[in-house]
């Protein structure tokens, strides 16, 4: 960096094996992946805070109405009633939502299974028995439906699969039970009990199809973001020290030079140089010098403020900005991190550091900044190394 101040090819030498050029291979994508991230728990429960007493209480309602003309759904919304309204309460006094309301979602699932069979005892009498396979087989058919929708929202994959499939195969078990019992009681027509059977074994069989092409294609989708987001965030990433890597910090000094152009809003950035680096690498081997520049870059982040942006520039190079730091400030920080990585104990003799530090000016650009720095820096090495100049 020192050698020919303020040009970018100063900045290449050395970097044949070094920092985000030295690639660590990817790891393979898992393929898991889970929607049940805290913020979507967060929405479950407060839409089930909201749907569990409107359901409960509308139920309850339906099952006081319908209560002369049709006991058998009487008795089902009271029970739905029931298991919202006892959901609501959960989710008042329970800490997990989730839990709450995957409970209530199964008590919800018992009771529309369990009316399976107890259609079959409370078939109204006087029915005519073609008719009959519409109240075993399809009544509460829709009822399944939407309980199997709600596995994928409430099961993550492949539960959500295997809990909707269990629903599909009991109600179709409990179906063909109730229905064989009134066939063998001539309460029910084969030709009504296929019907209907036969239609919710294909509604069903369909539903679960199509919702597990949708989890199969949402999966994806999720992997493909997820993949992104570790490639764009490893593009950034030096592999070796996991700092900021040039790429970031040429992005971060345009953004942040744009904004300090406002007055009363000062950015500054200091470059460092390891003094003699080569000599680590001869003396000691590259492992070692490996080991100090990850060590050197924990310094740094030690040494930075929160809002200051530390990056590894190249091999034994960093620099780092500081938003809203004055020149005093800068030099100050600088100072710090010479005496802090001067006296640290690298485990191969003593090792110090140059600096150079610059302020930005008005109208200038982020390349002059640097440059500036650079300069400096050339300067702390031609006079002698482990000093700080100001550019
Ligand atoms: P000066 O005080 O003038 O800066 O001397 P120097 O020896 O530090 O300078 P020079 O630029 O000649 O040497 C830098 C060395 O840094 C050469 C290169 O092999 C080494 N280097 C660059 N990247 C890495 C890396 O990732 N790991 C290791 N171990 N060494 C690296
Ligand atoms: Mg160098
Ligand atoms: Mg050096």
């Amino acid at each position: 960096m020192h050698a020919e101040p303020g040009t970018a090819d100063a900045h290449r030498r050395g970097r044949a094996r070094g920092g985000a050029e030295t690639g660590q291979p990817a790891a393979p994508p898992t393929g898991d992946f889970s929607i049940f991230t805290p913020g979507y728990v967060r929405s479950l429960d407060r839409a089930f805070r909201r749907i569990f007493p409107a359901m409960g209480v509308a139920e309850l309602l339906r099952a006081a109405l319908e209560w002369q003309a049709h006991p058998l759904d009487a008795w089902l919304n009271a029970a739905f009633g029931a298991v919202f309204l006892a959901g609501a309460l959960g989710l008042r006094l329970h800490r997990s939502a989730l839990t709450v309301i995957r409970g209530a979602f199964l008590l919800a699932c018992a009771v529309a299974l369990s009316f399976y069979v107890l259609s079959y005892a409370l078939l109204p009498p006087g029915l005519a028995a073609a008719e009959t396979g519409y109240v075993l087989a399809g009544h509460y058919m829709y009822l399944l439906y939407v309980l199997m929708l709600l596995c994928w929202l409430l099961f993550p994959p492949p539960w959500a699969s295997r809990v909707a499939l269990t629903l599909l195969l009991a109600s179709l078990l409990l179906g063909l039970l109730a229905s064989g019992l009134a066939l063998s009681e001539g309460r029910a027509t084969l030709t009504g009990v296929l019907n209907y059977g036969l239609h919710h074994a294909l509604v069903g069989g369909s539903l679960y199809v199509l919702l597990g092409v949708f989890t199969a294609v949402y999966a994806r989708q999720a992997r493909l973001e997820r993949d992104r987001a570790r490639l764009s965030r490893d593009a950034l990433t030096d592999p070796l020290t996991g700092l900021a890597n040039r790429r970031a910090f040429d992005a971060a000094l345009e953004r942040e030079v744009q904004a300090s152009h406002a007055p009363g809003r000062p950015l500054s950035l200091v470059t460092l140089d390891v003094d003699h680096f080569k000599a680590v690498n001869d003396t000691h081997g590259h492992d070692a010098g490996d080991r100090v520049l990850m060590e050197l870059a924990a310094l740094l982040r030690q040494q930075v403020r929160a809002s200051d942006l530390p990056a590894r520039w190249g091999g034994e190079e960093f620099a780092w900005l500081l938003p809203g730091a004055p020149a005093a400030a800068a030099v100050r920080t600088a100072e710090r991190l010479r005496v802090a990585a001067g006296s640290h104990d690298f485990g191969c003799g003593r090792l110090t550091v140059s600096l150079g530090a610059a302020t930005l000016r008005p109208g200038e650009s982020g390349a002059e900044l640097f440059a500036r720095a650079d300069g400096a820096l050339y300067r702390a090495k031609q006079s002698g190394r482990n000093r700080v100049e100001v550019g």
